[in-house]
This record gives C-alpha cells, structure tokens and sequence, in this order.
C-alpha cells in the first residue's frame, strides 16, 4: 500500500505541477465544458465510460436534435438512443438523460444547481460531474477526479481511495486551497503524458523524489 504523503509533500507536489504546467489560459475547453449549463451538464452525463472524440460525437448528433430539457423530453427513447449511441451504454444514457431533464425542469424550474449536493442529487450525476461542473462552469477552486487524477494520487500518496468519489473526498481534504484551482488539468495532463496508465516514466518523473508508489520504476 502507498503510503500518504506528509502536508509539505503535497505542497511541494503541487509547485513542482504548477512549475511543469503553468495554468493555461489559452487551452481549448474540453469536451465536458459548454457556455450553456444544461448543455455542459449533458456532456458530462455522456462522457461517462465514453472517450472524448465519441462524447463530442453523441453531444453533437443530440444537440442538433434538441439541446434543452423540454425539447429532450419531446424526443421519443428510440431518437435520443441513436443520437447519442457514438458514447456507448446510450440505452442507460438515455434513461439518466431523460430523468436528469424532468428533475431539472420539475425540481429546479429549468435552472441547474451551483452546489455539490444539488448536483450530486440530480438523476445519473456523481461526484465527479458534480465537481466539473464547479470547477468549469461556475469558477469554483475544485479538483474534479476522473480515472487519470484517481491513479496519480493513489500512486503518489497524494490522496487515497478505492473509487474516484473516495480519492476525491479525501483530496479535498488534504489538498491546500491555492492547488484546487488549476489542480484538476495539471493531475490531468500529468496522469496522460508522465504517470500514464502504462509504463509510468518513474525515470524522468519531476516527483520521483517525493513519489511512495511501490512499484515506481527507476
Ligand atoms: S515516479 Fe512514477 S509512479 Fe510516481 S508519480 Fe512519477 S511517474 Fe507516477
């Protein structure tokens, strides 16, 4: 088991990240960002298990069709299945869509909640589109866990848990504050081109010093 990083590891994490990926205020939005808050939450909703290029087609093909709740709502099962079928499991997806659009229009007057647990309480949203949604859409200091942030912090020792929600809710609570703001795309892009799935680069890896992972190449 890796064993946590003490508080001035994690500080020096973060400013070792921050010096290798400079907040970049000219990257493109990701695929799960969108002006429009319905819109932005839909792609989030379709991303799950989906890769980007296939969740932009789904988005794509869908909002064509419709892109707010009443006019999903309108579609019949069958339309929004083939719409957004690019993303796969698009029968269970458009079960989650159509219950997230009804919720939004019945409990919310079409509006979406700027919280965690209003989010978090809306049909086939979790922990991590709920903390998307903070951090792209509403400005919030949060590092949204997905499945690349989820590996380097349990490889690290940057933060611990068995499922994404779990490292998420123990990240926040050991992450300091001044991190949470660009933290999300800089565990992002370092997860994808350093501590990848495969075949980390343990030997060029700017935190190897620090890094308690049992299997860290060297
Ligand atoms: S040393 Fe290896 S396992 Fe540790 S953070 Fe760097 S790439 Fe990942």
């Amino acid at each position: 088991m890796t064993l946590p990083l003490k508080p001035k590891q994690i500080e020096a994490v973060f400013e070792r990240l921050e010096a290798l990926f400079p907040s970049d205020t000219a990257r493109p939005p990701t695929v799960k960002e969108d002006i429009d808050l319905f819109r932005a939450l839909v792609g989030c909703l379709l991303s799950a298990q989906s890769r980007d290029a296939n969740t932009l087609k789904a988005k794509t093909q869908l909002f064509e069709r419709a892109d707010t709740p009443a006019t999903i709502l309108a579609l019949s099962d069958d339309e929004v299945a083939t719409a957004i079928k690019p993303c796969g499991l698009y029968n269970m997806k458009t079960r989650s869509l159509k219950k997230l659009c009804r919720a939004v229009l019945d409990l919310h007057d079409g509006k979406i909640p700027r919280n965690r647990a209003g989010l978090m309480a809306l049909p086939g949203i979790g922990r991590k589109c709920a903390d998307i949604m903070l951090l792209f859409s509403y400005g919030e200091p949060v590092i949204a866990v997905d499945t690349h942030v989820h590996r380097v912090c349990n490889r690290l020792g940057l933060a611990s848990g068995k499922s994404e929600a779990e490292t998420a809710r123990n990240l926040d609570a050991r992450a300091p504050a001044w991190a949470k703001v660009n933290g999300h795309m800089q565990l992002l892009d370092f997860g994808k081109q350093i501590c990848r799935a495969r075949a980390p680069k343990c030997p060029n890896c700017t935190l190897s010093s620090i890094c308690n992972y049992d299997e860290k190449q060297t």
